[in-house]
């Protein structure tokens, strides 16, 4: 992806774990990458297409200024977030904020953080079988939508389901969304499960009745399998309640550990 890079930003700014350090201020200097598609702006000379550099540069110093931070960490955290969410066209960037004037008794050439964030893509599968069905879910979707980390760019219908596995229980509706969200993946399932919690959640039965079940079905095109959370979600080759909406929203979309489309998975299972 082109990169707008911006160098050695400088801001008198007020970060620091020492109250001195956050009363007389020190210099900061700032460099950014920001990933950015700049082919059209280049094709066209037209500004709109890109990013304006000089308003870019104006937010950081504004930032760095009217914040304080114990930690260089936080000020790195914090900035890249505003600058993600306030730029949409910068995909991710390289961020770094260096310190030249840090309170080290020892002769040095600065210190610094450097991070890397930026927008992630992930399907969400929803389904709801107890109570007001249709209730949880949009609800579910609009706490979903209502974060500023999380942006939901499509949304499947809602279609009814016979529940899966042995237990006897209500129909299900179900369905899934796309998502573009500034949260790395255990964050994203946090999130999901205070949702479900807000929606009265409760886990007794497994795969047992349930108000709102929220599960990250993929999460860009990365494989994780730890003790909380697993991605692609394991079981999904076999469900056509994940499928089939899967199949309106994303069917040509390849499954990162298989290596088939949606359409594909969706074919072998009828
Ligand atoms: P299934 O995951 O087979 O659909 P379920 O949704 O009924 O079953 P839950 O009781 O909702 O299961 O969740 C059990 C645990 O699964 C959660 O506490 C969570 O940590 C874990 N988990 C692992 N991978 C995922 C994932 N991709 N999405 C959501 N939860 C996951
Ligand atoms: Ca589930
Ligand atoms: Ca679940």
């Amino acid at each position: 992806m082109d990169i707008i890079r911006i160098n050695e930003l400088e801001v008198y700014a007020y970060h620091g774990v020492y109250a001195d350090e956050r009363e007389k201020g020190q210099f900061f200097y700032v460099n950014a990458d920001l990933y950015v598609d700049t082919r059209k702006a280049g094709m066209t000379d037209d500004l709109n297409y890109s990013v304006n550099y000089g308003t870019v540069c104006e937010f950081i110093a504004d930032f760095m200024k009217n914040n304080t931070y114990n930690l260089i960490e936080t000020a790195a955290e914090q900035l890249a977030q505003a600058l993600l969410l306030e730029f949409k066209p910068v995909k991710s960037l390289l961020l770094e904020v260096r310190k030249p004037s840090a309170p080290i008794a020892l002769e040095f050439g600065s210190v610094s953080v450097e991070i890397v964030r930026g927008w992630h893509e992930a399907y969400i599968a929803f389904g709801s079988n107890m109570g007001d069905r249709e209730k949880y879910i949009d609800d579910a979707l609009a706490a979903v939508g209502k974060l500023p980390q999380i942006e939901i760019e499509a949304i499947s219908d809602k279609i009814v389901t016979a529940p899966y596995g042995n237990v006897e229980q209500e129909d299900f509706l179900n369905g899934v969304i796309k998502v573009k969200t500034l949260l790395p993946a255990e964050e994203l399932l946090q999130i999901l499960q205070q949702i479900e919690q807000h929606a009265g959640r409760k886990r007794e039965i497994h795969w047992g009745p349930r108000t709102l079940d929220l599960d990250i079905l993929f999460y860009d095109d990365e494989i994780i399998a730890t003790n909380n959370l697993v991605v692609p979600h394991p079981d999904m080759k076999n469900r056509e309640f994940v499928l089939k909406p899967l199949m309106q929203i994303a069917p040509y979309k390849v499954h990162p550990v298989y290596h088939k489309t949606i359409k594909d998975m969706y074919d072998e299972l009828r």
